[in-house]
Order: structure tokens, then sequence, then C-alpha cells
């Protein structure tokens, strides 16, 4: 595999008082670096905007209005690229910032602009670290969650492979957190009703999708030829493993 998505939630990101985990980011981006000085092209896909605004100012819980969400989106996502950038020059890499929305992907011409735009930067050896366009989209344009966000990226830059890190290593047989009897199904080749039943439950605390949103882009992926991967994000070289073909977390096969 040579071009890689990485796709990281915010359950990853941050610690459970909402603040940020530098720890964990520190090695995120020291395991991206060290493939990309192996020759892969990186993306990554990153989440935690809104947690990375709430802990600059103070605040506790996301707000109920929709301009104070989109106001701290706008600000966390900064801050947020303020520790990429940083923790990406101290290991050698360039990275780019992209914000998304939903019409780069349905209109034709805006697909091909951004598509075109990450090409640019892979070319030019950077890492594209996306995001959707939280402080501007309202629902009607919104992808709305990053799992697809992240299959749509995939499918845009022809990817190798989507590997989806998470606060857990896969998809179980049931919620692990309910049902401390549910198994790791390591793969699966094809969604079928009996899948989408067992991913429905409600995501964790600091997530938004769950299991139901990484379901439905294995769909995307797996159609647009690309293996995608959900693994845990807590245990470093996880990507690397997942690249080596390990057997880590659940893997939809590319079709
Ligand atoms: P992220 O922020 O990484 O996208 P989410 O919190 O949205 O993470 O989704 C992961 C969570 O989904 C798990 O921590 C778990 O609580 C929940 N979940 C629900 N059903 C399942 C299942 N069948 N297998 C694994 N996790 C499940």
């Amino acid at each position: 595999a040579k071009r890689i998505v990485v796709k990281v939630g915010t359950s990853t990101l941050a610690h459970e008082t909402g603040k940020l985990d530098l720890h964990r980011i520190d090695h995120l981006i020291r395991e991206l670096a060290d493939l990309r000085n192996q020759g892969k092209e990186m993306v990554l896909v990153s989440s935690g905007a809104i947690a990375a605004g709430l802990g600059k100012l103070g605040l506790a819980k996301k707000p109920d209005s929709i301009p104070e969400k989109q106001a701290i989106a706008a600000i966390g996502q900064g801050v947020l690229m303020h520790i990429y950038e940083k923790f990406f020059a101290e290991y050698g890499q360039v990275m780019g910032q992209v914000l998304l929305t939903k019409e780069n992907s349905v209109r034709h011409n805006q697909y091909i602009h951004s598509r075109d735009s990450l090409l640019a930067q892979l070319a030019m050896g950077a890492i594209p670290v996306i995001n959707e366009n939280d402080a501007v989209a309202v629902d009607e344009i919104k992808i709305g969650d990053n799992d697809n966000l992240s299959a749509m990226v995939a499918t845009l830059v022809d990817a190798d492979a989507l590997i989806i890190l998470s606060d857990i290593e896969g998809l179980y047989t049931a919620n692990p957190s309910t049902h401390p009897e549910a198994e790791l199904i390591s793969e699966i080749p094809e969604i079928t009703p009996e899948i989408e039943r067992i991913a429905g439950g409600a995501g964790s605390k600091l997530g938004t999708g769950g299991m139901m949103t990484k379901i439905q882009a294995a769909q995307v992926a797996m159609s647009a030829g690309v293996t995608m991967v959900i693994a845990s994000g807590a245990r470093d070289g996880i990507i690397r493993d997942v690249l080596a073909g390990k057997t880590v977390g659940t893997v939809f096969p590319a079709r």
C-alpha cells in the first residue's frame, strides 16, 4: 500500500476530560512522519476541533446554539492545526490544511478541484490534514461525520487503504461497554443487515458517529476499491502494523 488515508476520532485525540491528549497526538504524528519518510503518501482526516476549542475557552461542554458551535469549531480548528504543524515540523514534515464540505464531493467541478489540490499536495511531499468546514457548514451542506468524510477523501485520492482509528479495537459482535462478552470481528467481506444491526448502537461520550458511520464509510470505501480497517488509536505503531498486514482491528477488504 502506497497512499494511505488515516482518520482519527475525537475519542482518540482527547482525554475523557475533553482536553487534548498530547501524548497520543505526538505518537500519531510521529508515526505518520515515519511512514512518509519510508516513501508512503499519507493523508490525515482529523476530528477534534470542537474539543480543542472547548479546551481553549475553558468550557466543559458544547453549547446548544449552532453559531456558538461554529465559533468553537473555528477557534478549535486553529488550535488543532497549531499543534499538528508543531509536531509535523518537529519530525521534518510539511502539512497542508484542507477544509471540505459535501459540495466538494457532489459537484463535479468542485470534486475535480478538491482532488487536484490534494494530489498536488501529495506530489509536493506534504501531508494534507483534512476536516469538515464546521465553522461555516450548515446541516444541508454537511457530510456530518468524519468517518464518511474520510471515505470520501479516500475515494477522491484513490487511496490504497483507509485506516479509521477509534477508541476501540474494531467492530465487536455487540457494544463491549454494555456487552462484555462481545467478540472482535476481524474481517467483514460484505456489509449485511446483521452487521448494520450490530453497529447500530450509540458511540462513546466524545465521539459522534459510533460504529454506524464507520460501516457507512466501509460501504463507500469498499465499493470504490479501497480497503478499510478500523483499529485502536490507543496502540502505538498501529498504522505500521495494519500496513504490515498483521491481524489487528476489523478489515473491510476492497471488492
Ligand atoms: P470515534 O470518535 O473514534 O469515531 P465513536 O465514539 O464515535 O468513536 O465510536 C466508537 C464507539 O462505538 C466505541 O467506543 C463503542 O462504545 C461504540 N460501539 C457501539 N457498538 C459497537 C460495536 N458493535 N463494536 C464496537 N464499538 C461499538
